[in-house]
C-alpha cells in the first residue's frame, strides 16, 4: 500500500534556473524581476499550477504588476523580425548584461523576459492614458479621497495575471476549472475573492506561436483586464470604450494585429485589413458607422460587427489623439460609480456617458459625432 501511495504521488515537476539572471536577486531586481517563483497562479501556487498541467516545462516569472506563466518553446527569430527583437534584446541587456548579441533564437526564458518587459511597458502605457501611477492606488480603500478601487493593482488588490499555453489542452484543463466552461480562445477572468484578473492564452494556433502575432493579442486581452480592474471590476465598463482601447492599444504593438471576441474567447482575426484608418474613412463615405447614441446603450460584443469595429477604435483613437487629458476624465468617471451607500454600481451607465461627455468635453452624442467624423474623414498626410 506504502508503495502504491508513493507511485501515485504527483512528478515533482522539473526545477530549472534562469540562465539569464540565474535567479540571482541583484540581477532580477536590475532587470525588474520580483521571482522566477513559486508565486500565487489563478486559484494555485506556480507549483501546483505546473504539476496539474502537463507541458515539458512551465516557466514563470513575476514583475511589478504582473505574473507570467509560460510553457512556450524557444522561438526562431525570423528575419523581418530581426530589427525589433535586437532592440528589444539590446533594452534587456542594459539590466541583464549576460543576455547575448547574436541570438538566432530565443530560449523559452529569454522569450518570457522579453514578454514581461513588455508587459511592463503597457502597464505604464495604461496608466498614462488615465492619468494615474501606482501613488494612486491604496492598498485597501480609504474614506477620504476619491473612490480608486479595492487595491494597489490598478484598484484590484493582487497582480494580473497571464498564462501562456504552448498547447490548447493545458489551457482547457486550467480554465475550465474555475469558469466550468471548455473554451477554445483566449479567456479572461476575475477571481472576486481573490481580487486579481487572469487571462489564459492558447498559443497553438500558427499565427500565435509567433511572439510578432502574440503579443498584440496579449496586449488586446491585457488593456481588458486593465480597464476591467480600474478602480475594482464591480460591473462591465461601456463596451464601445473597453473594445476600442483594446483595438488602440493592440494597433499601437502593431496595426496589423486584430484581436476579435468570439463566441468561444477572444482569438486573432486575420481576415481584416491593416490599414484601419483607411478602412475607417471607407466605412464613413458609405455612412455605415455606428453613433454615440447607439453606442453608449450596446452591451454585447456580438453587436459590433466590422463596422462597428473600426467606429470604435477610430473614437477611442481620436479620443487619445486629441483629448488625452478629457479621455481620462471620461475613463475615470465611467468606473468606479458609487451609489447613495457609497457601493460601487453599474446603473444606467447610458447617462452617466451623456453627463461626462457634457461636462468633460462639452458635448451631446451628435456632437461628439460630427467632431470625430471630421477627424476620421481627413485623407491621410502626405509622408506619414
Ligand atoms: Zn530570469
Amino acid at each position: 500500500m506504502a508503495s502504491s501511495a508513493i507511485l501515485a504521488l504527483p512528478q515533482k515537476p522539473k526545477v530549472a534556473t534562469c540562465p539569464w539572471c540565474k535567479n540571482d536577486p541583484v540581477l532580477m531586481a536590475a532587470a525588474g524581476v520580483v521571482t522566477h517563483g513559486p508565486m500565487p497562479m489563478g486559484t494555485k501556487t506556480s507549483v501546483e499550477f505546473a504539476a496539474d498541467l502537463p507541458a515539458s516545462q512551465w516557466i514563470f516569472l513575476e514583475t511589478a504588476h504582473l505574473r507570467w506563466a509560460s510553457s512556450l518553446p524557444d522561438q526562431k527569430i525570423d528575419l523581418d523580425e530581426r530589427v525589433r527583437v535586437d532592440a528589444e534584446l539590446a533594452r534587456l541587456r542594459e539590466k541583464l548584461p549576460s543576455v547575448p548579441k547574436e541570438v538566432k533564437k530565443l530560449d523559452p526564458w529569454l522569450r518570457l523576459h522579453l514578454i514581461a518587459m513588455k508587459g511592463e511597458d503597457l502597464y505604464a502605457r495604461f496608466q498614462a492614458l488615465l492619468r494615474v501611477t501606482d501613488a494612486d492606488f491604496p492598498a485597501e480603500r480609504k474614506t477620504d479621497g476619491p473612490f480608486m478601487g479595492a487595491g494597489q493593482y490598478l484598484g484590484e488588490k493582487d497582480k494580473f495575471e497571464v498564462s501562456l499555453h504552448s498547447n490548447r489542452t493545458t489551457h482547457n484543463l486550467f480554465t475550465k476549472e474555475f469558469s466550468g466552461a471548455q473554451v477554445t480562445n483566449a479567456l479572461r477572468w476575475h477571481f472576486p475573492g481573490l481580487h486579481k484578473m487572469h487571462a489564459s492564452l492558447p498559443c497553438e494556433d500558427a499565427d500565435l506561436r509567433q511572439d510578432k502575432w502574440l503579443f498584440p493579442h496579449i496586449a488586446h486581452n491585457l488593456s481588458h483586464l486593465f480597464f476591467s480592474a480600474y478602480k475594482h471590476f464591480s460591473y462591465d465598463p461601456p463596451l464601445w470604450l473597453d473594445e476600442g482601447l483594446a483595438l488602440c492599444l493592440e494597433k499601437e504593438i502593431d496595426p496589423r494585429s486584430t484581436t476579435n471576441e468570439g463566441e468561444e474567447g477572444s482569438f486573432r482575426d486575420a481576415t481584416y485589413p491593416s490599414d484601419w484608418s483607411d478602412a475607417t474613412r471607407k466605412m464613413l463615405a458609405r455612412g455605415r458607422a455606428k453613433t454615440m447614441a447607439e453606442l453608449m446603450y450596446m452591451k454585447e460584443v456580438g453587436a459590433l460587427d466590422r463596422d462597428g469595429l473600426f467606429t470604435v477604435w477610430s473614437m477611442v483613437r481620436f479620443l487619445i489623439d486629441t483629448q488625452a487629458e478629457g479621455l481620462a476624465k471620461l475613463l475615470g468617471g465611467v468606473k468606479g460609480q458609487l451609489d447613495e451607500q457609497g457601493l460601487p454600481t453599474g446603473k444606467d451607465l447610458p447617462s452617466l456617458q451623456r453627463k461626462l461627455l457634457k461636462d468633460v468635453f462639452a458635448w451631446t452624442p451628435q456632437a461628439f459625432d460630427e467632431v470625430w467624423r471630421a477627424w476620421a474623414s481627413q485623407p491621410p498626410v502626405a509622408g506619414k
